[in-house]
């Protein structure tokens, strides 16, 4: 059922979808946009938008959705934030959601605050949870004062808009007996609002950022480490293990790593199959970012660190004997 007169009750979904390919942030706010949709009474609706974009509106529904809607441009047009922010501007208007939800993507975050502005509602960024409160009000849920308090925000405005974290979410399986409505729209550039254009993406600085949220095996260190010279033997541990470094906010704190190594509350929410965490305590900061991970393995020469607790395989030691040690071993198995 769809709602586009009286109360608000339908959720939008915005897809990401760049470069041909779907964040996976966008099955995650499904699965959430879901949980809404029902209880609101709605139904829980999806946009994408680009050239091909339309072959996955069967995957939208299948992961949750009742509706698609699908812009297709034309090959030669770029991803361009301000072609999607008129495109959702319209799409709003016309189907009156009581909520949209982005991915906190950079990507998401750059579009989102164009949308709210144009449409004049408010902007909740970078949620860590949203619910209908007992009462039918939309709360959303994030981080305030430097993430010293969880702010629960009520938003009187519609729709209401958020962006969420990637990683919070489980989306849901897949199920390929779903059906739903899928409405393609083929855009002509010349008729969209936007004056500006995007005429490149430079993508050099993209390919050399580590996207520690989607890594399999983190090996993250902390301030267990002595000299920021010593972050290399994690590299060449993490190496070995075919994943990526992480760290502790007191290391990026210290300029020994840039922000986007960070695990936590203030950084950010990873789910490896391996976590190994070097001389790492433990706080509800730290954990807040990687305690859902699959194994979690410690390495701290205090037994009662906190972290011991939440740890499948806790190594009581010096990181650094066991980690060069480690090291070691794994280059014997590899020869
Ligand atoms: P410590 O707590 O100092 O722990 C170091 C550990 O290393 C100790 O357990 C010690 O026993 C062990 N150790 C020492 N030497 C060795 C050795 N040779 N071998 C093995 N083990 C050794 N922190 C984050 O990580 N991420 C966040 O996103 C984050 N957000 C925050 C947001 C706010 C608002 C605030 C107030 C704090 C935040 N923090 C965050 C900081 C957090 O409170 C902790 O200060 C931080 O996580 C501690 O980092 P650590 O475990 O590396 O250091």
């Amino acid at each position: 059922m769809s709602h586009s007169e009286g109360t608000p009750k339908d959720v939008l979904v915005y897809a990401e979808y760049i470069d041909g390919k779907v964040h996976p942030v966008t099955y995650e706010l499904l699965s959430k946009g879901r949980e809404l949709a029902d209880k609101l009474g709605g139904s829980l609706i999806s946009v994408i938008i680009g050239y091909g974009s339309s072959k996955y509106s069967e995957d939208l529904i299948w992961s949750g959705a009742d509706k698609v809607f699908a812009y297709e441009f034309d090959e030669d047009v770029k991803p361009d934030v301000l072609l999607h922010k008129d495109v959702l501007v319209n799409l709003i208007n016309e189907i009156k959601p009581k909520i949209v939800l982005f991915g906190a993507t950079p990507w998401g975050r750059t579009l989102a605050p164009r949308v709210a502005a144009a449409l004049k509602t408010g902007l909740t960024a970078d949620c860590l949870d949203i619910y209908i409160d007992d009462n039918g009000d939309v709360i959303q849920v994030r981080p305030a004062f430097t993430g010293n308090i969880i702010a629960h925000i009520k938003t009187i405005t519609t729709p209401v808009m958020t962006t969420i974290r990637y990683k919070v979410f489980k989306p849901l399986s897949k199920d390929k007996s779903r059906k739903g409505q899928v409405i393609v729209r083929k855009i002509d550039k010349a008729h969209l609002m936007s004056k500006e254009r995007l005429f490149e993406i430079l993508g050099k600085v993209k390919e050399k950022e580590v996207n520690i949220a989607d890594a399999e095996i983190i090996v993250a260190g902390g301030r267990g480490l002595k000299r920021k010279e010593d972050l290399k033997m994690l590299e060449e541990l993490a190496n070995l293990l075919g994943g990526v470094v992480g760290v502790s906010r007191p290391l990026v704190d210290s300029g020994w790593c840039s922000k986007d190594r960070q695990v936590g509350f203030s950084g950010n929410i990873v789910k490896p199959r391996i976590y190994i965490a070097c001389g790492i305590s433990g706080s509800p900061q730290h954990l807040a970012g990687m305690k859902d991970s699959k194994i979690i393995i410690s390495i701290n020469i205090d037994p009662s660190a906190p972290i011991i607790r939440y740890s499948d395989l806790a190594v009581v030691g010096d990181l650094y004997e066991i980690v060069p040690k480690l090291i070691e071993e794994l280059k014997k198995l590899r020869r």
